[in-house]
């Protein structure tokens, strides 16, 4: 889950070392919600087009020809579905400056949608397993973050997901090989299949470790896998924030724990809707959620395969679900003002005056 501060509006370049920043316009609706977006399909070519450059000039091997090839895979029948397609699409990324260059386009394409702040996964363990080091992985995502920062005034970080399938011992591994960069990396994630595995009690060692670094703790939970995982993930991970959580709502005692509590909900809408959690945006119950007290926030999921970028995601709630301007609003401002793990000072950079 890629997740992006929102669109134009969001906040005059006053970020730190935001030298050559540009002038942001003032709110508009036709800024947030740029009609021909107002869609969840797969339209983001160009990706799909370095993956495959990246395929080629690793001799990666991938059963599709070109990029509409792989365009006509994004049709998932759910995360399982999806997550075979992006491990599979990890396999291209070999050199450290594959890694540069593939964050590097990412952050570049969201400087577009005037993007202030990204917390971006990654998943060391699908590479440690196919023989990288962590040390070009890391070392050239923090790079492109950098440049970013520089060229774009973008601020941000790095989440590292952990694969639930995997065992305890791989987990610690992971965390303990992160250890060099403890200070750059913002949290650790319970990531993967988010059904058919539990949170299990052994999740609690690496917890403590990832706790050691300082680190905050998210989980993917309640998109595919239902309420229980959403309370398991305050229960046993002590998560500082839920990622999606929408099947939430069929625990009322969990909905009003969490907004009791203020968690937030990194709700990604078009994810949701090509992962078939909702048959269509007009039944998403994000605004039910918001209207609930829940700390609803709007957020990007894989844009490159879910074919929604930030403003594609504010763009079709508006058009879906009837959010105001001012509701676009509060829910943008609710993202900055939740726990984000880069600390106060940054929120103070992000937000307008
Ligand atoms: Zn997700």
């Amino acid at each position: 889950m890629e997740i992006s501060a929102p669109p134009k509006f969001w906040a005059d370049p006053v970020a730190a070392g935001c030298n050559n920043a540009r002038k942001s316009p003032s709110p508009r609706s036709s800024q947030i919600c740029p009609r021909r977006n107002c869609t969840c399909t797969s339209r983001d070519r160009s990706s799909r087009k370095t993956l495959i450059a990246l395929a080629q000039r690793n001799g990666a091997a991938l059963p599709y020809p070109d990029a509409d090839a792989l365009r006509r895979a994004y049709a998932f029948d759910n995360l399982q579905s999806f997550l075979d397609l992006y491990y599979l699409g990890l396999t291209v990324l070999q050199t450290g400056t594959d890694f540069y260059q593939m964050t590097a386009a990412y952050l570049t394409r969201v400087a577009r949608e005037n993007v202030r702040h990204a917390e971006v996964f990654i998943s060391p363990q699908a590479h440690l397993r196919r023989g990288i080091a962590m040390e070009p992985i890391v070392e050239n995502i923090l790079a492109a973050f950098d440049d970013a920062r520089a060229h774009h005034g973008i601020t941000g970080g790095l989440i590292a997901g952990i694969q639930r399938q995997f065992d305890e011992k791989t987990r610690i591994a992971m965390i303990t090989a992160l250890k060099p960069w403890r200070d750059r990396l913002l949290a650790w994630a319970w990531a993967g299949l988010s059904s058919g595995t539990r949170h299990r009690n052994s999740a609690r060692p690496s917890r403590w470790r990832a706790g050691d670094y300082g680190w905050g703790t998210v989980a993917h939970a309640g998109e595919e896998g239902g309420a229980d995982y959403v309370r398991e993930a305050l229960d046993i991970l002590k998560v500082d924030r839920i990622d999606h959580g929408v099947r939430c709502e069929a625990d009322p005692d969990l909905v009003d724990r969490l907004a009791d509590r203020g968690i937030p909900l990194t709700v990604c809408p078009c994810s949701n809707i090509m992962l078939r959690v909702f048959p269509n945006m007009k039944s998403h119950n994000i605004r039910r959620l918001h209207e609930a007290g829940l700390c609803v926030t709007v957020n990007s999921d894989d844009p490159s395969y879910f074919g929604g970028y930030i403003n594609a995601n504010f763009a079709v709630i508006q058009a879906a679900l009837g959010f105001t301007d001012d509701e676009l609003w509060q829910l943008a401002r609710k993202r900055i003002h939740q726990r984000l793990f880069v600390g106060r000072c940054a929120q103070q950079s992000i937000l307008p005056s």
